[in-house]
């Protein structure tokens, strides 16, 4: 065995991928001592280099696993990797996650940087600790290419949680756990312009495209591991049609022992009413995310039927506000809406709409937060190769860009949290048009303040 004692350490401020967690019990199970800290506190870089010290000490791994799955992130993922070197040269150091996996051949050459596994990492991370090296989803810096023939699907079975009384690094860390992600399953089959999940992106960084959902079985049993860790089960959620209902594969994975639980769906298309009514019976609190490619229904609409854009389809404002109906209905549910500013082909009149479907969506009191982030760049999204086409400029297109804006988040004074990062904006070339948009988003803003400051419910975040 090359390497008995592995931590597993996020980039991100706050909680990492709950990926670092099923990768360590997949090593526990192997019988390698695996430690991951899921919750990262640390706003400097004093406060960084004296947690990864006290990580060192405590843990006292040969190899370290770094994530880099988001590319906000990318500058302080590097900036572990060298403070773990400067602490103690000897650590190997093997970077993953989409972003490593998708930018390889640009940080394998880093220093610091010893492995990068591309894609799915249980079978590769294993390979290494065992061997030092693995067939497959492992390159260093003699790699000539990228092999990704582990992909993992509906059959991996052998990828599921287990000893968390022994993988988090201290009980601080637990404490610290507000809520844990479980995957009912991976990928996507659309191809969103602007999303750096969507279908292309994960051929080329997972070597599949496919999405898969998880046997019932497993999942029963992550949820069954995770409930005694957090309070809150969050659930990144489509289902493709085919041997199951969404409503049956709910039915059966939760069961009457999570009746104490919350639970987050981000759903990435409207669910059915049978469904939000079975979710409220399930847990004690529910929070249901749709995901809205604009509040304006004209603009959806145009976004949706532009093949170019591969936009997943939009619901109508009737379908979104008979769900807020439903929502209102229910004793023990909230809704949030997430949605995109700036979007391509936008018109005055999609502004006005945007206005009125806001107005209209406050007075529900089970409204929670309208999360209006504003378009940006992302590694992958097919809109880093036709902005142009839609009379718009990236702030970001390459590695060397992307690493620019996570700098940007790295120098703060304080790293900022989610809502506060620095994005790589998409803008509008025409000047005016950026302007009522800026001025639309602060209208808007405006009237869900009103409702926050009325009601102490809802937030909104550039
Ligand atoms: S935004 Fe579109 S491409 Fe991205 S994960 Fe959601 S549905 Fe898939």
């Amino acid at each position: 065995m090359m390497h008995k004692r592995v931590l597993l350490v996020g980039s991100t401020l706050g909680s990492a991928t709950s990926g670092l967690l099923y990768l360590a019990s997949y090593l526990r199970r192997a019988g390698i001592e695996a430690y991951c800290q899921l919750n990262d506190t640390n706003v400097n870089k004093a406060l960084l280099k004296n947690n990864i010290e006290r990580l060192l000490t405590r843990v006292d791994p040969s190899l370290v696993g770094v994530s880099i799955k988001w590319f906000p992130h990318i500058a302080r993922g590097l900036e572990i990797c060298k403070i773990i070197k400067e602490l103690s040269p000897d650590t190997k150091i093997v970077l993953g996650g989409n972003t490593a996996s998708y930018y390889w051949e640009k940080l394998i050459v880093y220093p610091d940087v010893d492995y990068i596994i591309l894609g799915d990492g249980e079978a590769p991370l294993l390979n290494l600790c065992k061997t030092g090296s693995s067939p497959s989803n492992l390159v260093d810096i003699d790699s000539e290419y990228g092999d990704i023939s582990y992909i993992e699907n509906e059959k991996s079975t052998d990828v599921y949680l287990s000893h968390l009384n022994e993988i988090f690094v201290d009980d601080d860390d637990i404490k610290r756990c507000n809520n844990i992600f479980v995957y009912t399953g991976k990928r996507c089959n659309s191809n969103c312009f602007y999303c750096g999940g969507c279908a292309t992106a994960m051929n080329r960084t997972f070597g599949a495209s496919k999405p898969f959902f998880r046997d019932t079985e497993i999942v029963k049993n992550d949820l069954h591991e995770a409930k005694a860790y957090t309070k809150k089960i969050l659930f990144d959620f489509d289902f493709e049609p085919g041997k199951m209902s969404q409503l049956d594969y709910f039915d059966e994975i939760f069961s009457d022992e999570l009746k104490q639980l919350s639970a987050y769906f981000y759903f990435w298309k409207l669910p059915q009413p049978a469904t939000v009514n079975l979710l409220a019976q399930k847990f004690s609190n529910l929070t249901i995310s749709i995901d809205l490619a604009s509040l304006s229904e004209g603009h959806r609409m145009r976004l949706q039927s532009t093949p170019d854009l591969g936009v997943k389809p939009q619901p109508k404002d009737k379908e979104i506000i008979e769900l807020f109906e439903l929502v209102e209905n229910q004793t023990n549910a909230t809704l949030d809406v997430n949605t995109i500013l700036g979007m391509p082909m936008v018109t005055m009149q999609d502004l006005d709409e945007n206005r009125n479907l806001a107005e209209k969506l406050i007075n529900y009191k089970m409204l929670g937060e309208i999360q209006w982030g504003r378009l940006h760049a992302q590694p992958g999204a097919p809109i880093l190769e036709k902005c142009e086409k839609y009379d718009m400029k990236l702030l970001a297109r390459t590695f060397e860009d992307f690493l620019k804006f996570s700098r940007f988040n790295l120098d703060m004074e304080e790293y900022p949290d989610w809502r506060n990062l620095k994005y790589p904006y998409i803008l509008y070339n025409d000047a005016k048009l950026f302007a009522a948009t800026l001025m639309n988003y602060q209208e808007v803003n405006g009237i869900l303040k009103k409702r926050v400051l009325e009601k102490d419910r809802g937030m909104l975040h550039t």
